[in-house]
């Protein structure tokens, strides 16, 4: 849907769920931001452009606003598509981006040799089915000023979720596309129903995302995963999210109290899991996104220490 002059929202299925993808029409140019999976392209986009009469030669800037791969799997289609575009990305995400088992190994799969949380195969072999690689043409550092014909956007630095994430202001509506930058209590369902948890994963980058965030006071914040959110509604939407850091930092710290002896970070999350959402199995244990960054947080105050069992993984005790 058009939400302002030049400014479309294209909610793209992907399997329970829909991942937003943005477009910018200037008098010049076309930006659009965010390729879901491969098939986003090829037909919801597509589709949408046809419908609305934009042109796919137009399209001159694809910005993934971060690694992963509901948001870049449609970056190869984008290429055979779109044939003036330049896909463009915060540097620091660039090398999963260009390389998916990068992205699967170094970021999905992180947890695994100290935590004990990996993946399935089945997992991977799905990515390896709805996404496709290319290379990024061009990363931005966060400041960046692009004119798409009289009409410009800023490109803005907005890590936590990932450390490349960008956000994107269009100054004409001074509205704010933030991906995945903010995440609320809970990533939704297409009927909004909570889903699985936030995956924030660096916590003070994130906590300063927010902040940054706020002091836009933009018309509307534009998220992947979540309804519009105009005004008023952006604002609670951030502090929300902001909120939601600091009662799981807490839960860790009690539940680390509690238990009176060292736990890894997959023990903690199942004793405390209830607390910090309603997600069922196996949808709560990526809270080991947050859960971690937060005890990286504790760890880095000293008010807690890192130890390993006897199997080998961290284990976290009060300090
Ligand atoms: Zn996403």
């Amino acid at each position: 849907m058009e939400l302002s002059p030049g400014l479309h929202r294209i909610e793209c299925p992907i399997g329970p769920r829909y991942v937003a993808v943005y477009a910018i029409v200037g008098s010049k140019y076309t930006l659009l931001v965010d390729t879901g999976f491969d098939d986003s392209i090829r037909t919801t986009v597509v589709n949408y452009f046809k419908e609305k009469k934009l042109s796919l030669d137009a399209v001159r800037y694809v910005i993934n606003t971060h690694s992963d791969y509901d948001h870049t799997g449609g970056n190869k289609a984008v290429r055979e598509l779109m044939p003036n575009a330049l896909i463009c990305a915060g540097e620091r995400d660039r090398p999963m981006i260009e390389n998916l088992n990068s992205m699967f190994f170094d970021r999905y799969n992180e947890f695994e040799k100290d935590h004990g949380f990996a993946e399935s195969k089945d997992a991977k072999d799905f990515m390896m089915t709805v996404a496709f690689e290319t290379n990024v043409d061009i990363g931005f550092a966060g400041n960046e000023r692009i004119d798409l014909g009289g009409r410009y956007v800023e490109i803005l630095h907005t890590p936590g979720h990932s450390w490349g994430h960008v956000s994107i202001l269009d100054e004409k509506s001074r509205a704010i596309i933030i991906g995945d930058a903010v995440l609320g209590n809970s990533v939704l369902l297409a009927d909004g129903q909570p889903a699985f948890p936030p995956t924030y994963r660096f916590v003070e980058a994130y906590r300063s995302t927010i902040r940054l965030l706020k002091g836009y006071q933009a018309s509307e914040i534009l998220t992947s995963h979540y309804p519009r959110y105009v005004g008023q509604a952006g604002t609670d939407f951030l502090d929300l999210s902001l909120n939601y850091t600091d009662l799981i930092e807490q839960i860790c710290l009690d539940t680390l109290k509690r238990a009176g002896k060292a736990l890894t970070m997959m023990e903690l999350i199942e004793i405390a899991h209830d607390r910090m959402g309603v997600w069922v199995d196996p949808a709560y244990k990526y809270l080991a996104y947050p859960v971690l960054g937060h005890l990286e947080v504790l760890e880095s105050y000293q008010k807690i220490k890192r130890s390993k069992n006897s199997a080998g993984l961290a284990q976290f005790q009060l300090a």
